[in-house]
């Protein structure tokens, strides 16, 4: 079965490739750019047969994706814009991530008749209400939405917009299928801080969003451990394994899923890495110490809730320890190659 993914060369994309084809699927994955393409094409090389790729320059434009979702049986669109130094907000995130949604999908309506399934990745951005602060007593659960409004998106910082092109995105997706009623049903994710170690082409320079968070525990920029943002944390292998599970589990259909491992904080992630004996000790006298111990997620910060993956999709969670030092052995190695 050929199954189409948005975004193939970024950082959870490729996870969910490797996912894919290990599963017997086939995969077409889309790129902005020849260049993107040509990485990609010797990243799955070992694949060739089952693994292509199609061009889509701009998938804010009306039947961006007419072409390439031809013959697909489902998609995982994960494509959309995750970087936080943006000079507009409109062009460069929300429009693309909410049109490249509603694109994906009118093009699967209306060009892709054996399509069973889209999956989307959202975000845990798309769930967080932000005016209630870490919200003590609060746990997360699927029934939470981010309810901002693009006319207050438009000129919020660069997090918020984010998180706002996140919601925005997954309602629009909602909006069409309740209305449009197509011939195939939606699974959404909604994962928060993707954490583990990178399967694509990475370089320091350009490093997807979250794994740069990381990085910078381990390049010495850090002089202290900086306040935690986001509490929850899932490793991209486990979410890989979600998409797969997203499109083949009959119940999946029409539902939203949290996919969160746990909770954890800048501490945590300082504490572990400087504890971890696979880490050199020259890389972790780079690592901020902070105050080990403290500033745990505790009784004044939301709990998480990832009851209905484990019920639904049948997930396993990998252990934060051993997703953030995945994470940085493979940064480790990354810098000391380049
Ligand atoms: P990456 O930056 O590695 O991948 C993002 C992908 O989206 C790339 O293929 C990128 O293409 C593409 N993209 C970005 N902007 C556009 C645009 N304007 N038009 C078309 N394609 C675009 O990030 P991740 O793998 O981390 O993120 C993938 C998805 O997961 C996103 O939807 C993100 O919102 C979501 N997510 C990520 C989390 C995380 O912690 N990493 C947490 C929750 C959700 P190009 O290389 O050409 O820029």
């Amino acid at each position: 079965k050929l199954i189409l993914v948005t975004g193939v060369n970024g950082f959870i994309a490729a996870h969910a490739v490797i996912a894919l084809l290990d599963g017997g699927y086939q995969v077409r994955g889309t790129v902005r750019s020849e260049k993107s393409a040509e990485i990609v094409r010797k990243t799955y090389s070992a694949y060739a047969d089952k693994f292509s790729v199609a061009v889509v320059p701009d998938m804010s434009v009306k039947n961006a994706f007419d072409e390439a979702v031809k013959d697909i049986h489902g998609a995982l669109h994960i494509a959309s814009p995750f970087m936080l130094n943006i000079k507009d907000n409109e062009s460069e995130v929300l429009i693309p991530a909410i049109e490249g949604t509603k694109n994906l999908l009118a093009s699967v309506a209306a060009h892709a008749p054996q399509a069973k399934r889209v999956v989307i990745t959202s975000s845990f951005a798309a769930m967080a209400d932000f005016s209630k602060g870490f919200w003590p007593g609060h746990t997360y659960n699927e029934a939470d939405w981010n309810e901002v409004t693009y006319d207050y998106a438009k000129t919020a910082d660069a997090v918020v917009c984010y998180c706002a092109s996140k919601a925005l995105a997954e309602k629009a997706a909602w909006k069409f299928i309740n209305e449009q009623k197509p011939h195939f049903d939606l699974t959404v994710l909604n994962p928060p801080m993707v954490f583990g170690p990178a399967a694509h082409v990475v370089s320091l320079s350009a490093m997807n969003t979250s794994a740069w968070d990381i990085h910078r525990f381990l390049s010495g920029e850090l002089e202290d451990v900086p306040d935690t943002g986001f509490w929850g944390f899932v490793d991209v292998r486990d979410l890989a394994v979600a998409h797969v599970r997203a499109l083949e589990v009959p119940e999946a259909g029409n539902e939203r899923f949290f996919i969160v491992s746990g909770r954890y904080s800048y501490q945590k992630t300082a504490d572990v890495l400087r504890a971890s004996p696979l880490i050199a000790e020259a890389d972790k006298k780079l690592v901020p110490v902070g105050k080990p111990g403290q500033n745990y997620p505790g009784a004044d910060i939301y709990e998480v809730d990832n009851s209905k993956s484990k019920k639904i999709l049948g997930l396993k969670y990998r252990s934060f320890e051993e997703s953030i030092v995945d994470a940085a052995l493979n940064m480790i190695d990354v810098r000391n190659k380049a």
